[in-house]
């Protein structure tokens, strides 16, 4: 059987994976996109756990690429729960006839340079062989699940799952004895809507967190008015921060204003929804320093404000890292949840957990018996998901063989040894939507240049590739990320090298770099 030829292929059809579709087709190449779910979203098809949801402002992160798309589309909450994210994204495909590109149930398993022909053949699990000159991997950042290799978990009697993997028909917690393992984004979220429902409740924590108040609130359809008839002037802003969210930080230090007015302006952010309470604070509120550790004692006394009991508090409070070196989680009802009889804190520091049993977990001190156990253990950042598939680039080299030792590439996008192969799942940082647009935008540029001046191949020169690998360890090294361990760094995998895994540089600087590399005819890529 030969293969499907196609001018790119690409791998996913989340947020990446649809606007790369879209944008790539109208600049009239053949796309062929393979997306393991059953359906679009990627991490929002996934994510089905009770209580997943946006904590960037929903119509800051949907796609901005089509006016009628801003003008049709109604959110209804200020930050909108996963249903309201799938139904965006089936509708965005279905509006734009993206779907017949997309095939459904496709693992792709390995993707192979053919170095005679300048082209790649991709295999999809039980399915076809297709190829195509240019491969794009919208594989996403946070997409590989990791479970901790926990002894017996295959003995477990009851229902367990990770929370990237909820079933699509739920789980039944409905009088049952729940345990979450986690304390991250990902269970602020899930742990108040599990306490509702459970008989029984045990959030295990190994590490607490600075959790903010997300302050949802509905959309009415007068607010929606208003935010369609400023989209342009919302975008703009978007633009013009380091991160892509809509709030500009205050370009002043907090350590020279007077303690009074710091703190004035600390409680006035705090009441203000989302992350605008540290990305619209002082300036140096989330670089390491003393404007930072006074940030975090803030944070830790509104915990402890929000506990009653001062034990258990002080076991929630984070002590151990500094303030926006992990990723911060946005909480409905977090620590409020403590306050019901049907939950308990086991803090795996004091008790580690064993192993899983038949019946739960064994820790040190004792077994706790449950009928669910949701993992909520997070992601093998940018790597995990691409070690899944079977890369080989030039003279066999594979990329996990290639990423051995951390991330070796240029821009993000581009590894030597892998010409035409593009990554597009941890370049963008903060608002992720904002920052994919214009990185896929270019991307389709630049694949126009190679293929309208007859080149069949595209990679970074060594030196390039170098340069900026040298750039993410120097200037990551300053950057908060790096101070403690985290997914950022891929701490939170054991035998995961220490490596920045995304880029130090803002969201405006990445765009300017990008466009004057395209400028000067590509600069840093080898063109054959
Ligand atoms: P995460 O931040 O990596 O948190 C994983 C949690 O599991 C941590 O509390 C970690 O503890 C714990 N853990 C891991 N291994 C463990 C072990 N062996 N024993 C006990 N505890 C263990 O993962 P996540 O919460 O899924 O979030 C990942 C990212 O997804 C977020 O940072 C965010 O970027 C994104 N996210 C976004 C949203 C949103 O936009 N609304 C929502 C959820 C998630 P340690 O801290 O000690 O390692």
């Amino acid at each position: 059987m030969t293969a499907d030829e196609f001018d790119v292929i690409v791998i996913g059809a989340g947020v990446t994976g649809l606007y790369s579709l879209y944008r790539l087709r109208e600049l009239g190449l053949s796309v062929q996109v393979y997306e393991h779910g059953s359906g679009v979203g990627g991490t929002w098809y996934w994510n089905r756990y009770p209580g997943a949801r946006f904590d960037s402002e929903s119509y800051t992160y949907a796609f901005s690429f089509s006016k009628e798309l801003l003008e049709e589309w109604n959110w209804s909450e200020q930050y909108a729960a996963q249903p309201e994210t799938e139904r965006y994204l089936n509708y965005v495909t279905d509006r734009f006839d993206l779907r017949r590109h997309i095939r459904f149930n496709s693992r792709v398993t390995s993707a192979a340079f053919d170095q005679a022909d300048d082209r790649w053949t991709v295999q999809v699990a039980n399915g076809p062989t297709a190829r195509a000159r240019f491969v794009i991997t919208a594989v996403g950042g946070l997409s590989a699940r990791y479970v901790p290799a926990f002894e017996g978990i295959d003995s477990f009697e009851g229902e367990w799952c990770h929370t990237g993997k909820w079933p699509k028909g739920g789980i039944d917690l409905g009088g049952k004895r729940v345990a979450v393992v986690g304390t991250g984004a990902t269970a602020v979220q899930v742990t108040p809507e599990i306490a509702k429902r459970a008989a029984q409740l045990l959030i295990f924590q190994r590490t607490p967190n600075y959790c903010v108040p997300l302050r949802n609130r509905p959309i009415e359809p007068e607010t929606m008015a208003s935010i369609k008839a400023r989209y342009d002037q919302i975008f703009k802003m978007c633009d013009a921060t380091g991160n892509s969210f809509m709030h500009l930080p205050d370009p002043r230090s907090a350590m020279d204003v007077s303690p009074s007015e710091r703190h004035a302006q600390f409680e006035r952010l705090w009441a203000e929804p989302g992350f605008k309470k540290f990305l619209s604070n002082f300036s140096d509120v989330m670089k390491p320093g003393p404007a930072n550790q006074e940030y975090a004692e803030f944070v830790r006394g509104k915990i402890r404000e929000r506990v009653g009991d001062p034990i258990l508090a002080e076991k929630l409070v984070p002590t151990d890292h500094p303030f926006g070196s992990k990723r911060v989680p946005c909480e409905s009802g977090y620590y409020e949840v403590f306050e019901q009889d049907n939950v308990s804190l086991v803090d795996v520091r004091e008790d580690p957990i064993l192993h899983i049993t038949p019946r739960g977990l064994k820790t040190a001190k004792r077994e706790y018996p449950v009928d669910v156990l949701v993992f909520a253990t997070g992601y093998d950042y940018v790597t995990g998901a691409l070690d899944q598939m079977d890369i080989h680039g030039l003279g066999g080299l594979t990329l996990k063989q290639k990423y051995s030792e951390g991330v070796r590439s240029y821009l993000g996008i581009q590894s030597v040894g892998f010409p035409n192969f593009f990554t597009i799942n941890a370049v963008s940082t903060g608002n992720f939507v904002r920052g994919l647009e214009p990185q896929v935008d270019w991307l389709g540029e630049c694949i126009c240049y190679v293929r309208s001046r007859g080149y069949r191949r595209i990679s970074p020169t060594l030196e390039a590739e170098e340069g900026w690998t040298q750039h993410v360890l120097e200037a990551g090294a300053n950057s908060i990320l790096t101070k403690t361990s985290s997914w950022f760094v891929g701490a939170n995998i054991p035998g995961k090298p220490r490596f920045l895994l995304i880029t130090p540089d803002t969201a405006p600087v990445m765009r300017e770099k990008r466009a004057a590399i395209a400028a000067n005819g590509y600069e840093g890529f080898e063109l054959q």
